[in-house]
């Protein structure tokens, strides 16, 4: 086990928030005089986040030149999966070469496979749930806030609809702004609690992280063997790497452009995908990416995921598939049917 420290602020501080979003007049202000960011500025917290990790990823330095040994070891390593309540018995690929089997693109999901569960969890989803109200307050007249707003309307208005039970009715854009605040923080909470993957959601959350990002109080979490697997990818100028989460692609931008081990790690990717192309376990949104990506056929695609429900849905529309098993992630149905890898290290050029 390690930990990994990370600063998260129970607020955003105002010049950072200001430092984005002026007021139309381009003079940052407060629009409250009592508002959270004023009254809890200064007070930080300490986030500790405790991962286990891989069993398969031996420390940074060790990996290249041990990589035979890890391959042959993989059997081993593969068993003490058992512990955290993930299906043991399933078919792992010992090693899977991207030449071999004419793989011109990988796909790669964020949590689960690229990134710790625990990190999305316990770092990010609580940051801004922490922050909303003081974002809101800080930046509610501007057009980037207004335009959130009218989007996040849209999603409640279609939950109440719905009827959603947390939903909660928004008083028009005419009443006081702390109501107005006050409902729309009411139902970010609920939408956050309950991992709702919603664009509205998604995209205010979005505009939160950057602050605490370029604030420097969160840093991005990618797995060493993800990392060096992107160089090592990248190294061979006909393989290319994008990304398609859930996350918004601004989120995903910011947790690979600010890792804490690796640094920016951009320079690897090709291009991110979030759900404006569709659903994560839906066919169509793979056919999406692939007459995106421009190869001729959907088999030069590599996806790799935790979920078994993306696995699937990537493998209907034609595209190569590996499953990522991570410490934390939910155990999989035992005939699920899909190679598995614990280690990026087990893919090779
Ligand atoms: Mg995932």
């Amino acid at each position: 086990m390690f930990l990994l420290p990370l600063v998260a602020s129970t607020s955003f501080s105002r010049s950072g928030c200001f430092g984005f979003f002026p007021d139309a007049d381009g003079i940052p202000r407060s629009r409250n005089n009592t508002s959270l960011s004023s009254s809890s500025r200064g007070r930080q917290r300490r986030l500790e986040l405790r991962l286990q990790p891989s069993s398969t990823s031996p420390p940074v330095g060790h990996r290249h030149g041990q990589q035979q040994q890890h391959h042959g070891s993989m059997g081993a390593a593969r068993a003490g999966n058992g512990s955290d309540g993930i299906a043991t018995n399933l078919p792992e690929a010992d090693d899977y070469c991207l030449t071999a089997r004419d793989i011109r693109c990988v796909v790669l999901d964020i949590e689960g496979t690229t990134t710790p569960i625990p990190f999305v969890t316990d770092v990010l989803f609580p940051y801004a749930r922490s922050n909303v109200r003081a974002y809101l307050v800080d930046t509610y007249r501007t057009r980037q806030t207004m335009d959130d707003v009218a989007f996040l309307r849209a999603q409640i208005d279609k939950d109440l609809a719905d009827g959603v039970p947390s939903a909660v009715l928004v008083p028009p854009p005419s009443a006081p702004e702390e109501e107005v605040i006050d409902a729309l923080v009411a139902n970010v909470e609920a939408m956050i609690d309950a991992d709702r993957k919603l664009p509205a959601l998604k995209q205010l959350q979005g505009r939160i992280w950057r602050l605490g990002f370029d604030g420097g109080e969160i840093q991005g979490v990618v797995y060493d063997d993800v990392a060096e697997a992107l160089a090592r990818w990248h190294g061979t100028g006909t393989v290319r790497s994008y990304i398609y989460s859930s996350g918004s692609r601004e989120a995903q931008r910011l947790i690979f452009g600010n890792t804490e081990a690796h640094g920016d790690l951009r320079r690897y990717l090709s291009a991110f995908f979030d759900t404006s192309v569709g659903g994560k376990r839906e066919p169509r949104s793979y056919y999406e990416i692939w007459q995106t990506l421009g190869v001729d056929s959907p088999s030069q695609i590599l996806f790799l995921t935790d979920v078994y429900q993306e696995a699937t849905a990537a493998r209907d529309a034609g595209f190569e598939v590996l499953i990522s098993i991570r410490p934390g992630n939910a155990p999989l149905p035992e005939d699920h049917g899909f190679q598995t890898i614990t280690s990026f290290a087990q893919i090779s050029v």
